[in-house]
């Protein structure tokens, strides 16, 4: 991957093994967008008399301009021509961002869309880096070298806030035509899913399945993003899934995603039920737009998105919890999912879909507005009716939630007298997999463990006092 001529010619090296660099804050010379500013980046297909092959415009500060330790408004916009090029396209390259910059020594590329977060390191500004203009053209060449369907590209980066801000508004639109284009499609519909490696090189056993119902963790992949993908580029990331055999229409098992998980993963996992939270749920990358989190005192689920940085009310916040979820595993309790799935009529239906879901930050509330059922929109809290689990369990009595209905079930099947026989069943699993601070909150005190059908062996169990 790493051209000779090009370590010679940039004052960086480049090559995968660079991939999954991360810069400390003590470490950085500059933040660009990220949680504490903003930014997007953007691939537009325009006809090849609209691009001027390898220019690249800074608008805005550049990198020798800027003050050490500051922050930024940062937007990566890139025009593409070429003779194979079509709409679907645009996703997918876009996405290969995250991948091809993270090839260059001393710059950080996190997320995507309109949640990238990126750092420049003191070292790279020491070695020469002065411009993002350098960075632009060392990012073009490997585009072009990894995806030669690209005859022509050209690179507008920005960080004057203004125009960052306002070429947003617009980038916003073409995210929503995109996602929103998916959806009169439906599994069913369709005989083929398709799937993703691209973010193996940080999870090795993660392998996302997108379906017209199920957009991509990353939120960045539709069902036609995938598909254009696979059909251009046979050998990269993306790839065909024939369905097989429908095995559990409800939950969205099929025997062909089946086969590809266990070969996939490495055989990490054999099963994966698209529409589930609890049985054997979709693996998560590290990538996910937003994190649902179960919340066993209230048998209910939350959701935190990246931009919402205060502590949920199970006590953890996104960051505390992504840690929980990624890696690529199955993490009962936790699940990666996109903006999007919100909207799908198939949204983890085998739970109860938005009967089960409890609280929301508000943006985010608002954000997926349509997406919610009507007479459940009310019953669902923010961090404006609860912050903590005690709130949150009042709220929801309060507003006659459909998981309150679930509570006296639950307070019911605790009189049945236990046994202790089979293996350790998925429910039990993601109670035992929540964090102990958040469990027994609810109640005011203590902790409550529920065991169902379990099979639990402990040599020791130290219980300290905090
Ligand atoms: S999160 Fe999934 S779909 Fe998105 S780039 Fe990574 S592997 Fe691909």
């Amino acid at each position: 991957m790493a051209a000779k001529k090009e370590e010679e010619k940039f004052p960086f090296e480049i090559g995968p093994m660079y991939e999954g660099e991360r810069i400390r804050e003590k470490d950085m010379f500059v933040e660009l967008a990220g949680p504490k500013s903003f930014g997007f980046e953007l691939v537009q297909v325009v006809s090849a008399n609209e691009v001027e092959d390898g220019k690249a415009t800074v608008m805005g500060p550049d990198i020798k301009d800027m003050k050490e330790g500051g922050r930024y408004p940062y937007a990566m916009v890139y025009k593409v021509a070429g003779k194979d090029l079509e709409k679907d396209l645009e996703a997918v390259i876009e996405r290969r961002q995250h991948e091809l910059q993270g090839y260059i020594q001393g710059y950080m590329h996190l997320n995507q869309r309109y949640d990238i977060w990126i750092r420049i390191s003191k070292d790279a500004v020491k070695k020469g880096l002065t411009s993002l203009a350098q960075i632009s053209k060392a990012t073009m060449k490997l585009f072009k070298s990894e995806l030669p369907f690209i005859e022509k590209m050209e690179a507008i980066y920005i960080t004057d806030e203004a125009e960052v801000r306002k070429r947003k508004e617009d980038a916003m639109k073409v995210y929503t035509a995109r996602d929103e284009r998916a959806r009169g499609l439906h599994d069913e519909d369709v005989d083929t899913f398709y799937g993703c490696t691209l973010c193996q090189s940080f999870a090795p056993t993660n392998v996302c399945i997108v379906t017209p119902d199920r957009v991509s963790l990353c939120g960045a992949m539709t069902w036609f993003d995938t598909r254009a993908s696979a059909k251009v580029d046979p050998e990269g990331p993306n790839f065909a899934i024939p369905k097989g055999t429908c095995i559990d229409a409800v939950g969205g098992e099929y025997s062909g995603i089946n086969e590809r998980a266990v070969q996939l993963s490495g055989g990490a996992f054999s099963r994966v039920k698209l529409h589930s939270f609890f049985e054997y749920p979709h693996t998560s990358c590290g990538c996910f737009e937003v994190i649902g989190f179960y919340i066993p005192e209230l048998n209910g689920l939350g959701f935190v998105d990246r931009g919402y940085t205060e502590i949920t009310p199970n006590g953890l916040p996104f960051s505390t919890m992504a840690a929980q979820t990624g890696g690529g595993k199955q993490t009962y309790g936790f699940l990666g999912i996109g903006i999007g799935y919100f909207r799908s009529p198939k949204f983890l239906q085998a739970d109860g879909g938005f009967k089960k879901v409890v609280w929301l930050p508000k943006k985010l509330k608002e954000r997926i507005k349509d997406g919610i059922p009507q007479d459940l929109y009310d019953k669902i809290a923010t961090e404006e009716n609860a912050t903590d689990l005690a709130s949150l369990k009042k709220f929801l009595e309060e507003k006659s939630h459909p998981v309150v209905a679930t509570w006296k079930k639950e307070e019911k099947a605790e009189e049945l007298p236990v046994e202790v026989e089979a293996e350790a069943s998925s429910a039990a699993q993601s109670l035992m997999s929540m964090p102990v601070g958040a469990m027994g909150a609810a109640g005011g005190g203590g902790i409550r463990i529920i065991l169902k059908n379990a099979k639990v062996k402990i040599d020791k169990v130290i219980v300290k006092k905090s």
